[in-house]
């Protein structure tokens, strides 16, 4: 017989790989917990890119003690019940996986507090189990996410790790992004051992505020839009809200488009596409624009289980829904454009 089942390791370390590619990708997971906890401060600090010690503190609903031992199993959520939940979820995990994979990569430690227990726990994890029993200290309600020499056991995916430097660069773009989208939530984010803090948001920072301060000079000058009428509710799409930056801005640097939809930071290459197209327009060869999007559609009509890192989604009407918001985008376009030419008259 030459076929026959992978041992259960493998698959399981096969499994994480495709999860946790990267420490911006294991602290989206974990951003993303500490956000489905109604944690209101979200601190991240990061050592080597992430590689040598990524570490996520937040002041979320804790984790109980009797539920540490299954933590890091596959598939153990406090999520999802059925299938069907998927299509009323209000949280951004759903899968159970993020933490099992975590553990498979990388040396993971979790110290959690709930409202109910006195005291903390610190919990250790290898390969999806708990090693250990979990060991009370003293600690503030919340948890405390601490990943340790991600991909020790992965030589080669290691060794493609070139920069620690573009690996911090995108651990900061993915707590930038959230930050603008959950505005009510204070982030920080720094690290190892600098005093000095790369990201730091207080709670009551405004959306456009916390645009500027994370984006720069792209959020200088931006049209804001939001949409919500009738005849896009007919196709589903419940409210959009929208920065972009003006025709007159010929930005230098290229940051990519940031779509949120339905709460989750998703690539959408077709909305890409139609919004370069129309700024194509607009812009001088080599110039680039900046557009910020979120966007509600019926849960109904959206499809969020389409990939494991989730990065991806579906939606029903698709084309019409991001035609729509690109023909509401040109024409405000356009109405900025004219004023521009209008006021630069002499
Ligand atoms: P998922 O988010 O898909 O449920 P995870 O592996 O990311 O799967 O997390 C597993 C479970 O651990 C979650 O369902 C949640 O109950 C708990 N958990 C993880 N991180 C936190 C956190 N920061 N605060 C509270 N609970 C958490
Ligand atoms: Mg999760």
């Amino acid at each position: 017989m030459s076929i026959r089942p992978l041992d259960e390791k493998v698959v399981n370390r096969i499994a994480a790989g495709e999860i946790v590619v990267s420490p911006a990708n294991a602290l989206k997971e974990v951003l993303e917990n500490a956000l489905d906890a109604g944690s209101a401060v979200v601190n991240v600090v990061a050592a080597e890119g992430g590689l040598k010690l990524l570490q996520v503190s937040d002041a979320g609903t804790g984790i109980a003690k009797e539920d540490l031992p299954i933590l890091a199993q596959r598939f153990t959520t406090s999520k999802l019940d059925s299938f069907e939940g998927l299509s009323s979820l209000s949280t951004y995990g759903f899968r159970g996986e993020a933490l099992a994979s975590i553990s498979h990569v990388s040396r993971l430690t979790v110290t959690t507090r709930t409202q109910q227990s006195n005291v903390a726990y610190r919990a250790q994890y290898r390969d999806g189990v708990m090693t250990g029993d979990p060991e009370p200290i003293a600690g503030r309600v919340g948890t405390t996410i601490t990943i340790e020499d991600m991909f020790y056991n992965n030589r080669s995916r290691l060794a493609a790790f070139r920069s620690h430097r573009d690996e911090f660069a995108k651990i900061v773009e993915v707590v930038a992004r959230y930050a603008i989208k959950c505005a009510t939530v204070a982030f920080t984010v720094k690290k190892q051992g600098d005093p000095h803090f790369t990201i730091s948001l207080n709670a009551s920072m405004s959306k456009l505020n916390r645009l500027k301060n994370v984006f720069g000079a792209v959020a200088n000058d931006l049209i804001e839009m939001r949409l919500q009428s009738e005849d896009m509710a007919t196709l589903g799409l419940r409210s959009a809200l929208c920065y972009f930056t003006k025709p007159s801005y010929h930005g230098k640097k290229s940051v990519p488009p940031v779509f949120f939809i339905n709460g989750r930071l998703v690539q959408c290459d077709p909305l890409r596409r139609g919004l370069n197209n129309i700024y194509s327009s607009f812009l001088q060869k080599g110039t680039h624009s900046f557009v910020y999007l979120e966007m509600e559609v019926d849960p109904a009509i959206l499809d969020v289980n389409i990939h494991p890192t989730k990065r991806e989604v579906r939606f029903l009407n698709e084309e019409e829904i991001i035609s729509h918001i690109c023909t509401s985008v040109l024409n405000q376009l356009a109405v900025a454009d004219s004023s521009h030419t209008f006021v630069s008259q002499p």
